[in-house]
């Protein structure tokens, strides 16, 4: 089975920073139809997000699952679902026990990806990854699917600069063109 990993912050909802507080969650105003096209098609939807904001010490995990809680919430108001939602926790320059550490989960790394895998049942390699950054083009790289780069949050400006021999199976506007493209390349 294939599956969508989907990037969160500038992908799903809007780029802010480190988001601290469920409240300050800002779904696009695609988003929902976004998701609910992949729902219809009967293809998982898996969130995968970088939090090193919790190895720095700027909030802690139980903030992120409130946060995901609050995104699954919002989803619903718009008939939409996510199927599960993973995040990396750790940074090797934070400095928060025990997540001050390298680790295999950090986007571009595929701890999540396999998590997922073995947890849902999903294929890596013919899936797809969504993302605003490199990373996460360059995870669909490490797991051997398709990467498509949104130009919401960092996407506009990280099109103009890619790192040297990386390239996105497709950049698009938003998380609505990346739905279309993929469900028309699957
Ligand atoms: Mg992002
Ligand atoms: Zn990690």
């Amino acid at each position: 089975m294939s599956a969508v990993f989907l990037d969160r912050d500038g992908t799903l909802i809007e780029e802010i920073g480190y988001l601290d507080r469920p409240e300050r969650v800002e779904l696009y105003p695609f988003a929902s139809h976004a998701i609910r096209a992949f729902n219809r098609a009967g293809l998982p939807v898996v969130l995968v997000t970088n939090q090193s904001g919790i190895a720095r010490g700027f909030f802690t995990d139980s903030v992120v699952e409130d946060v995901h809680k609050h995104i699954a919430d919002l989803l619903a108001l718009g008939g939409a679902r996510i199927d599960a939602y993973y995040y990396c926790p750790h940074h090797p320059h934070g400095h928060v026990p025990p997540y001050d550490v390298a680790c295999e989960c950090r986007k571009p790394g595929r701890g999540l990806v396999d998590r997922a895998a073995r947890e849902l049942g999903i294929d890596p390699s013919t899936s797809f990854t969504v993302g605003d950054r490199w990373v996460d083009v360059g995870l669909a790289r490490t797991i051997g699917g398709r990467g498509v780069l949104v130009r919401t949050g960092y996407g506009a400006i990280e099109e103009r600069r890619p790192p040297a021999g990386m390239r996105a199976d497709v950049v698009v506007n938003n998380l609505v063109e990346a739905a279309s493209w993929i469900l028309a390349s699957r």
